[in-house]
């Protein structure tokens, strides 16, 4: 199998309003995508997706669509869809970062070479290590104490066991959301807090202490990325439990995180990662040095979420179990572009065991939200 064509589509659809996100980087109130459509010799398609949020990743629509046509494809035309290293070499010959554009044309990769051999991607990648449904957090917004509160109780009600709150848009307020939303659920539910690396450090060693009432069972990226040094400090000096995300795009941002003793869990997940593979090479690293990963969410789309899931079925690093990450990007938005998607059940996110990343975009229904 060849690859004949690969087309970049740009897209953008709103979010429902009362899944509408608030963090330390702004409000998200409609995602932009590239979709590709990724075509071989055999007739059989690919499809992937890049999420493009330039505040968190640099990509912007645009961009990774220019970066896809322009620079990504041409070196990949005629390849081996199946030859994953060599994909993975061409693209980084050719483009530093970009990750995200990257990985949504690694995953219709996967997704072609999975509908050839009529399976799906977790069993390309040795098979699966958990159950096809999995059980999620919920990423709460950083909104006023009192929305937050609500909305907390409500995701509680509907069965979700573990509560991340957003936090980074102030001092007090972080902590009056981060009480207000302690008190709607009560003791017995696990709550984690995301600053975004939103916090300096004087803000983190102001709010750390004054949230430890609260029962935090762990502070997600607290510091700016790529400030290694001080998250260091702040580990150990807080002893507080920390994971990593922002910190966390690739290989060697990985080893700096596990060498300096900066964090006790890495948020790992294809897009950041730059692909499937990747982010499951980077699991099994983490494992060996015993630092325990899970998977985080930049609001993906039915195909993203898809690719996530089969990363998240076939690592046995990706511990959700312990540390619950969240795959529910697709019923955020508006509608779906696939036939047969992800199946959203309260905390819940179950994937199907269909060939290649498990879900068939509609393109057809893709054109309605094409950006022109
Ligand atoms: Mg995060």
């Amino acid at each position: 199998m060849k690859i004949t064509k690969i087309e970049a589509i740009p897209a953008r659809i709103p979010l429902k309003p009362e899944r509408r996100m608030k963090s330390a980087l702004g409000s998200h109130e409609v995602s932009d995508f590239v979709l590709v459509r990724l075509s071989t010799d055999s007739g059989i398609e690919g499809c992937g997706e890049a999420t493009a949020t330039p505040r968190w990743s640099g990509e912007t629509v645009r961009g990774a669509q220019a970066m896809i046509e322009d620079v990504l494809a041409p070196a990949l035309i005629g390849c081996d869809p199946s030859d994953i290293d060599s994909i993975e070499e061409r693209m980084e010959r050719v483009a530093v970062y970009n990750w995200f554009a990257k990985s949504a044309i690694e995953m219709a990769c996967w997704d072609a070479v999975g509908k050839d051999a009529g399976s799906p991607v977790y069993e390309l990648l040795g098979g699966p290590v958990r159950d096809l449904t999995i059980r999620n957090r919920f990423s709460l917004g950083a909104y006023p104490p009192d929305v937050a509160a609500q909305r907390a109780a409500e995701r509680v009600s509907v069965g979700f066991q573990t509560i991340k709150v957003k936090v980074g848009t102030g001092n007090e307020t972080d902590i009056a959301r981060v009480q207000a939303v302690r008190e709607a659920i009560g003791p017995d539910i696990e709550m984690t807090i995301d600053a975004n690396g939103g916090w300096s450090d004087a803000d983190a060693r102001y709010c750390l202490p004054r949230l430890a009432e609260f029962d935090i069972a762990l502070v997600e990226q607290p510091l700016p990325r790529g400030n290694y040094r001080e998250l260091r400090k702040l580990r150990a000096e807080s002893g507080i439990r920390i994971l990593a995300d922002e910190s966390c795009f690739d290989e060697v941002e990985l080893e700096e995180l596990i060498h300096q003793n900066c964090c006790d869990a890495i948020t790992l997940y294809p897009g950041k990662q730059g692909g499937i593979r990747r982010a499951f090479r980077m699991a099994a690293a983490a494992e060996e040095h015993g630092v325990p990963c899970t998977i985080g969410s930049n609001l993906e789309w039915d195909p993203g979420a898809a690719a996530m899931m089969q990363f998240i079925v076939a690592a046995s690093n990706v511990r959700i179990e312990e540390i619950p990450g969240d795959c529910l990007g697709p019923s955020y938005h508006e509608f779906s572009i696939v036939t047969a998607p992800l199946e959203f059940d309260g905390p819940y996110t179950t994937i199907s065991s269909r060939p290649g990343i498990g879900v068939e975009v509609d393109w057809a229904r893709v054109e309605q939200c094409r950006l022109p």
